[in-house]
């Protein structure tokens, strides 16, 4: 049941609020227009902030994106909604539009929360830790990861059993039951998209094994074994705890490929399993990793040192794509593969495999606007209507994109392309005054 309807205005709406949508806040804040920043998760940060380190540099991605998270959520010209979503939008005449806002209940005042986890500590449910993809368990009553923003507790409600033990110990009674879903309508001036990308589910390639076989992990998975605010002390294989020796990647898993729907390329894999793999030589100096490959994309400044390093490190790189896995006894997996460099068919044993997982669409903004069209490209990415001259413009008239919105791209190039929509949007504002 939705509680009230709440009327407010900004200059800017921006929906999401990953790296592309909060650099682009940012950008738009500190020219002194309002902006109203909506994420739909219960943190800001998108998946920049749960990653590892990031290539090439190996600069720590928390360390990098903590200040920005923390700078987006105290400035002064700008709202940010969590845990809400865009319902519609309405273009009424040329800078003008107005946006519906579904904000859903926390049943936590995020302002009077201290995060001091005592409500986890007391909740006696616990489920699967979708921002640890599942590797470990949460509460019912949780703070989503340590570095989120707003460090606020939430309640699952679905899985909560309303036994009432958080709201005894929680010291500051901002626990609150009783929230419901608000609706506000904002009158906006132009508005940016901002809204990801969406990796590719591996349950699609059941030949791969992922859900079957639980040595069988996504690099996401990897990247939080990886991370400072990782889930165990050390890498290990989820089937037994085991330290694992001999890992493998498979690379293009879900992109490049016409037969589950995806032809292009992801222009991150290459990349960050390559990170990956020297970071797994750094954690476990006497463990093989092998990355099986169609071909490496290491097109960036820097990428192609970054991948030579990795050779010289002593990660193998096998040309070969992989047909199947399947599992042993002992939860090691054998890897049935075509090895294009001797043109034949091989196996090869490793004790644990990275899926290292394609960017997909996100297609949640095409169904926002009612009375324009939103285009899309042929991959179904939001379509960049001039993309040599203007790259951040989209088929509706004051309305941008910024980062993976509009296609598979690395942080940097989300953060270039969060400029490029910032400024557009900041030159329309200022011509339509
Ligand atoms: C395993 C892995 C490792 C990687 N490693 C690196 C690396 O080392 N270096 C590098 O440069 N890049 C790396 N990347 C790529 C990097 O994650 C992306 O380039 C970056 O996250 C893109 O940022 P974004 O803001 O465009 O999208 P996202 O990070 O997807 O953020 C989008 C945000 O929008 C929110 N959202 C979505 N839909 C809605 C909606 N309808 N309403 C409101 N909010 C919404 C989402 O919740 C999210 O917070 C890696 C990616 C993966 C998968
Ligand atoms: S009321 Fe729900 S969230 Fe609170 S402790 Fe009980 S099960 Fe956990
Ligand atoms: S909801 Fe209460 S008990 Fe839970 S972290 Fe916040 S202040 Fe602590």
């Amino acid at each position: 049941m939705i509680s009230k309807q709440k009327i407010t205005s900004f200059d800017a709406l921006i929906i999401g609020g990953g790296i592309a949508g909060g650099e682009a806040a940012l950008n738009i804040a500190n020219t002194g227009y309002k902006v109203l920043l909506i994420e739909k998760d219960l943190s800001i940060g998108g998946k920049m902030i749960l990653l590892s380190k990031v290539f090439p540099t190996l600069d720590c991605a928390a360390c990098i994106t903590t200040p920005k998270v923390s700078e987006i959520s105290r400035h002064p010209n700008i709202t940010l909604f969590t845990s809400c979503e865009v319902s519609k939008i309405n273009k009424i005449d040329e800078n003008n539009f107005e946006a519906t806002i579904i904000k859903k209940p926390r049943y936590v005042v995020i302002e009077d929360c201290t995060a001091c986890q005592l409500c986890e500590q007391a909740c006696p449910v616990s489920v699967p830790d979708e921002y640890q993809f599942n590797l470990v368990g949460r509460k019912a009553a949780f703070i989503p990861f340590s570095i989120a923003s707003p460090k606020a507790a939430a309640i699952d409600i679905e899985n909560c059993i309303l036994c009432g033990a958080c709201e005894k110990v929680c010291p500051t009674n901002c626990i609150d039951f009783t929230q419901d879903t608000e609706e506000y309508q904002v009158h906006i001036n132009t508005v940016i998209l901002a809204t990801g990308f969406k990796l590719f589910d591996p349950l699609l390639m059941p030949r791969y094994g992922y859900g079957l076989y639980k040595n069988v992990i996504t690099s996401m998975q990897m990247e939080r074994e990886l991370a400072p605010t990782r889930p165990f002390n050390t890498i290990l294989r989820p089937s037994d705890g085991k330290v694992p020796d001999k890992i493998a990647y498979v690379l293009c898993t879900g992109s490049r490929d016409a037969s589950i729907g995806n032809p292009i390329c992801s222009q991150i894999c290459c990349m960050y399993s390559i990170k990956q793999s020297q970071l797994l030589m750094g954690a476990l100096p006497m463990a093989d990793v092998t990355i099986y490959y169609i071909n490496i994309r290491s097109f960036g400044k820097g990428f192609e040192e970054f991948y030579q390093q990795a050779k010289g490190m002593g990660v193998n790189f096998v040309k070969g794509k992989i047909g199947k896995i399947s599992e042993k006894e002992n939860g090691n997996l054998i890897l049935r593969y075509e090895d294009i460099n001797e043109n034949r068919v091989k196996e090869a044993e490793h004790d644990m495999v990275v899926l290292s997982v394609g960017v997909l669409p996100n297609q949640d903004a095409t169904k926002l606007f009612k009375t324009d069209e939103l285009k899309l490209d042929p991959y179904k990415f939001i379509h960049q209507v001039d993309s040599l001259l203007s790259p951040a413009k989209t088929s509706i008239d004051g309305v941008f994109v910024a980062g993976t919105a509009s296609g598979p791209m690395d942080i940097p190039d989300s953060i270039l392309f969060a400029g490029s929509a910032s400024s557009e949007a900041i030159s329309y504002l200022i011509q339509h005054k």
